[in-house]
């Protein structure tokens, strides 16, 4: 089907083509065809949405000293219109990313949530009072920060850009959106709900454009306040570098390589849906993925028996067309990434036990087929880089020490899973890895209330809960002597 979506910059209310008149024409990965061309914003473009935004902040009350009812309704609106658009949006996301529908209608209905979730919270960022010696009142108090910039990934475009989106909205400030050129339309229809729910010009910016122009441009802008990135670890410490200059605040949201541990007394056929949601999801474009199974010897073989049935047995496809259950990955670039990290996974001594190259069918598309390594060691490459694909690399441990030493030996600590119905062990590592997000008897799993965010190479401060909201105010200390 055509793409009829938006493809304009959204800037100051206003759609229009980029200053330059460049264009971006993004490829459905899973048939290889040209799917959309969108207006491609640079520097220039990027000056105008900070200086829209900007200029909604200093008109005040018109969103940042908005009555508080009339926001969360905004807020609120914005949920109703995504909702009325959502079939529309995840077949578009379908197509630009690769996902199947089923899990583009997850992205969709986690914004929808998360929405919702922060009209509710816009009448709950409290401050405090502190006690302080003599007649005197001391206060804090949380205002927004002014102009906050988000810079998103291709791999949950809609989801990771609306986690970070809403709560800015929701404590008074201004956004500038710039999704990944590789995936740009899902985040045009922020745009499209903006308008619809009538919030004021300016306070919502979309911006697709490439990241060494746009992104780079809005990172490092004078008039940014704050930038919320979800990349890559090697541009998240870019963007830190360039926000330096305007001394604006990160929130960086960046790789992972998380474990799932599975321990002997483990109910195995839940650890191994679980692994496979971990691993499999998204053709294992995930930064959350578990693409790491440290298991304990005693269940190895039971386990990988299980996991590789699965592999070979979930039903590829574009999802658009046929039912498909795992689609491509997103470009043919990506796809040869993934492939030569199984290559190297192959030449340091790992066994493709399922999987390992490209299906015959589909014939068409970025595929890659759900893969399984065993007998990997925690210093290979494929056991510390970030593969973002569909491999799962299996290492084998002796007993609970080795567990831990081996799942904290990364340079990542975004989420690590365990598997175990022993509550003290399960309490033991939840207090001794080294993650942002430690789930126990769980796939990888959020929500809008809850923090998301990692430690170590995985970035800092938290996307979602009250984190968010924290992160998108500044507070002010207000001091009375009334002696
Ligand atoms: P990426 O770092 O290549 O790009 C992310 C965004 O940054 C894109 O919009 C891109 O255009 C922009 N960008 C690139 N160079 C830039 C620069 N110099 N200045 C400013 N912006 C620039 O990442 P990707 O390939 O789109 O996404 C995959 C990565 O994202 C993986 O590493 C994954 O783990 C990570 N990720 C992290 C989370 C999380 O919550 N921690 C979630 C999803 C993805």
């Amino acid at each position: 089907m055509e793409y009829s979506g938006p493809t304009d910059l959204f800037i100051d209310g206003e759609w229009r083509s980029s200053a330059d008149g460049a264009t971006i024409t993004t490829e459905d990965p899973a048939t290889e065809a040209p799917y959309a061309t969108v207006q491609k914003a640079g520097a220039a473009d990027v000056d105008d949405a900070v200086a829209a935004a900007a200029a909604a902040v200093e008109r005040g009350s018109e969103w940042r000293e908005l009555d508080l009812g009339a926001r969360r309704t905004a807020l609120h609106e914005m949920a109703d219109a995504i909702e009325e658009m959502k079939d529309e949006i995840a077949l578009v996301e379908s197509h630009d990313n690769g996902k199947t529908p089923f899990e583009a209608g997850l992205e969709i209905d986690m914004v929808i949530d998360t929405f919702r979730h922060y009209a509710g919270a816009v009448d709950k960022v409290r401050g405090d009072q502190i006690p302080v010696s003599g007649g005197r009142l001391d206060y804090t108090r949380r205002e927004p920060v002014g102009v906050t910039a988000h810079i998103a990934p291709w791999n949950y475009p809609f989801q990771l850009a609306g986690r970070g989106v809403a709560p800015a909205l929701a404590t008074g400030n201004s956004v500038v959106l710039k999704p990944s050129s590789t995936t740009p339309l899902s985040a045009l229809y922020y745009a499209k709900a903006a308008e619809e729910a009538g919030l004021p010009d300016g306070v919502v910016n979309v911006v697709p454009g490439s990241g060494s122009e746009a992104g780079s441009a809005l990172a490092g802008h004078e008039g940014v306040d704050h930038v919320t990135f979800t990349g890559s670890t090697g541009v998240g410490k870019t963007i830190q570098r360039d926000a330096a200059d305007a001394v604006a605040d990160v929130t960086l949201e960046l790789g992972g390589k998380g474990p799932a541990v599975v321990f002997p007394d483990a109910d195995l056929e839940a650890a191994a849906r679980g692994v496979q949601y971990g691993i499999f999801m998204n053709a294992g474009q995930m930064c959350w993925a578990n693409s790491r199974l440290v298991v304990h010897e005693d269940v190895h073989d039971e386990l990988v028996d299980r996991l590789v049935d699965i592999a070979e047995s979930i039903p590829l496809g574009g999802g658009i067309d046929d039912d498909g259950q795992m689609g491509p990955v997103v470009s043919e670039s990506h796809q040869q990434d993934v492939l030569e990290y199984i290559e190297t996974g192959r030449e340091e001594g790992a066994t493709v036990a399922a999987g390992g190259g490209v299906p015959d069918d589909p014939e068409t598309g970025h595929f890659v087929e759900p893969t399984v390594l065993t007998d990997v060691d925690n210093d290979m490459t494929v056991a510390r880089e970030e593969i973002f694909g569909p491999v799962l690399s299996v290492i084998e441990v002796s007993d609970e020490d080795e567990a831990l030493a081996v799942a904290n030996d990364s340079p990542f600590g975004l989420t690590a899973c365990v598997w175990t119905s022993d509550l003290s062990r399960a309490h033991r590592l939840a207090d001794a890895l080294e993650y942002g997000m430690v789930m126990v008897n769980e796939t990888p799993n959020t929500w809008p209330q809850v923090p998301f965010g990692g430690t170590k190479d995985s970035g800092h401060g938290a996307a979602q809960g009250e984190e968010a909201l924290r992160a998108y105010t500044e507070v002010k200390n207000v001091h009375i002597n009334f002696d």
